[in-house]
């Protein structure tokens, strides 16, 4: 019994719909799934109907870009009330910002002599939520770049030309966003954004679990990250980051969180939906 609680979809930059992504997860007989799309909680109704037909328990999640003392941090909301107001009124301004760095970004590309236009990365992109993968996408649709990877190193990096840099909410108001929305936060990949410095002060706001699994956590680094989650008390979680295809193959079913996990996370967002005031921003 195991659960993948790192998931993308095409209500963000991964590109299967929510019934593809689910069907997948029904595939690798996943016991429990969180969608956990950037910046927006859409694709999760239509996951959650078919993780009920198909018997998969599912949490709604949400990752949200943030930084902190200059880094960037990934921080995955879990158990969210996706009609809560706060949470809905900052996901669409962090939509709106994405929205704006994409027009950006096409301004500077237009500069370079790439002629692509906005438009066909929204068009393509189709959702709320577009990202640098929607205009590397285009870049090779309209014939600009031969591939994804080449669109990334000549223009999307960071520090390439192309490349806009994102206005980020700081990571203890999207701990806070989300504890108000009541949630649990979770640092996703320490790993990937080697950033350790930020997590006592994460700790210190309320931060509740780290991503000790992750495709891109070589085993000594989940067990660096298991041994951390241990000396603060953090919950443990796990996923794949999966966005569709990547290299011709989905990335889901390669961390398996066992179920234990998942039950020690849904007892703690019990407690903290029945335990004290709502904290407000
Ligand atoms: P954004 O949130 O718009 O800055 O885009 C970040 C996303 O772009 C990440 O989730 C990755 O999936 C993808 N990405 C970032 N760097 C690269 C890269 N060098 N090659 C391919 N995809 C990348
Ligand atoms: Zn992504
Ligand atoms: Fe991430
Ligand atoms: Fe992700």
């Amino acid at each position: 019994m195991f659960a993948d609680l790192h998931l993308h979809t095409n209500f963000s930059d991964g590109t299967y719909t929510p019934e593809e992504l689910i069907a997948q997860a029904a595939r690798h007989g996943f016991a429990a799934i969180a969608l956990t799309d950037h910046d927006t909680t859409e694709g999760c109704a239509r996951a959650q109907a078919a993780c009920r037909a198909a018997g998969i328990e599912f949490i709604i999640g949400s990752e949200l870009t943030a930084e902190q003392d200059g880094n960037e941090v990934h921080i995955l909301g879990y158990f969210l009330d996706a009609t809560n107001p706060v949470l809905i009124a900052e996901l669409t301004r962090f939509q709106s910002v994405r929205q704006e760095r994409i027009r950006e970004m096409a301004a500077r590309l237009n500069r370079l002599n790439v002629p692509l236009e906005a438009e066909a990365v929204f068009r393509l992109a189709n959702c709320r939520s577009p990202g640098r993968p929607h205009v590397a996408r285009a870049l090779v649709e309209g014939g600009f770049c031969d591939s994804l990877d080449e669109a990334f190193e000549r223009f999307l990096k960071k520090g390439r030309p192309g490349w806009v840099p994102k206005a980020k909410m700081d990571a203890l108001t999207a701990i806070a966003l989300i504890h108000q929305a009541g949630g649990l936060a979770v640092m996703a990949h320490p790993g990937l954004n080697r950033t350790d410095q930020v997590i006592p002060e994460l700790v210190e706001s309320g931060l509740d679990g780290l991503e000790c699994y992750h495709t891109k956590h070589p085993a000594p680094t989940a067990e660096h990250y298991l041994r951390m989650a241990m000396r603060f008390n953090l919950l443990v979680t796990g996923g794949s980051d999966c966005h569709g295809l990547s290299k011709g193959k989905p990335l889901i079913g390669t961390v398996k969180l066992p179920m234990e996990r998942v039950e020690r996370l849904q007892a703690a967002a019990a407690a903290r939906r029945s335990g004290g005031p709502a904290v407000s921003l």
